[in-house]
């Protein structure tokens, strides 16, 4: 397997740290609880979308691109990031934002991600809910071609296999630093949603040997169709990679059972999450993808699915910056 010979351009802070929780870790009173903080990529406030950016705008950039699009929800992290992304290279940025919760809470729609998408110069267009928005993408940058642009599409999420090499990157990543610190870690729990992420993370932990492994907490489709959607992905990366077959299909695990309400939509777990990782270890999860995530491991740790004298490494992918979007969600008035 050879990162190398595909062209990247450095957006990232990396190598993210690698940290303990000593105090969620002994509240919860199961393993030892330590978190990999790719919230802290740099990018625009970070997360998870910033690795994958570093292949697919080398890519755009090599194809003379001077407009990227890209789609997500309302409050997308990964439109967020593009955004950013765009602007840090010199190039024009259009979202296509889909309206998938229903809310008009005005922070909802015009604060967190939104407010930076517009701060790095993205020009919007929205949609109605439950559109095939890859389809839509695809339709906008004809529209962008026809006026002459050269017009790099990057689906939802940056989830193909160009922008999952960004999550192959991470787990060589965080393999270096275990063996730079002599730890052993026996799971590795993450957010999963259109299912980059993990389906990187298991190729380049299986590509590399490593035996770790990993758990998508779902936050939107369903168990089967999550770890199909993960593992067709993670089976074209591998050939991408020239190790096709690395990854098999019972490396591929999702836990979808924390969803709540529907995607965007956060559960009572994730509110109590958010509250437990920000009172104990001053960590910003958010209310669509990491909050969910920490939902999931906090309640496997108590059903006693992870066992103390374990090491689980939660990855936070980011998103703190929508917690500004979900202001209704937190009572804040009766307590400020
Ligand atoms: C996009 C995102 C995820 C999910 O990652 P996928 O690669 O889409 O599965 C998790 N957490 C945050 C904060 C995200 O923005």
């Amino acid at each position: 397997m050879n990162l190398a010979k595909f062209p990247r351009i450095r957006l990232g802070h990396l190598p993210t740290p690698l940290e303990p929780l000593p105090r969620l870790s002994e509240a919860l009173g199961g393993p030892e609880i330590w978190i990999k903080r790719d919230d802290c990529t740099g990018l625009s406030t970070g997360g998870n979308k910033t690795r994958k950016l570093e292949f697919l705008m080398a890519e755009a950039q090599k194809q003379g691109a001077d407009i990227v699009l890209t789609q997500g929800a309302t409050q997308s992290n990964h439109c967020r990031q593009t955004a950013a992304a765009a602007a840090r290279l010199g190039m024009d940025c259009h979202l296509l934002l889909e309206d998938r919760t229903g809310y008009d809470h005005e922070n909802y729609r015009y604060n967190g991600n939104v407010l930076l998408d517009v701060l790095h110069g993205a020009t919007v267009e929205h949609r109605g809910p439950g559109l095939d928005m890859n389809a839509e993408l695809d339709v906008v940058a004809d529209r962008f071609r026809a006026e002459c642009r050269n017009a790099y599409a990057i689906p939802g999420g940056g989830s193909n296999p160009t922008g999952a090499l960004g999550y192959v990157n991470c787990a060589l990543e965080l393999l270096g630093q275990l063996v730079d610190l002599g730890l052993n870690v026996d799971h590795i729990v993450h957010a999963t949603g259109s299912a980059g992420t993990q389906a990187g993370l298991v190729t380049g932990l299986c590509a590399m040997n490593a035996g770790i492994p990993v758990l998508g907490i779902g936050v939107r489709a369903p168990k089967e169709k999550q770890e199909e959607n993960v593992f067709a992905l993670a089976a074209r990366t591998a050939e991408k990679l020239g190790c096709p077959g690395v990854v098999r299909r019972e490396d591929v695990v999702a836990n979808c059972d924390y969803v709540g309400p529907g995607y965007g939509m956060p559960a009572e777990s994730t509110l109590e999450a958010i509250d437990l990782f920000a009172r104990y270890e001053a960590i910003l999860l958010d209310p669509v993808y990491s909050g969910k995530g920490g939902a999931g491991l906090i309640d496997l740790i108590r059903k006693g699915h992870f066992s103390k004298g374990e090491r689980v490494v939660f990855l936070h992918t980011g998103g703190a910056i929508a917690l500004t979007g979900y202001t209704h969600e937190f009572d804040v008035a009766a307590k400020a």
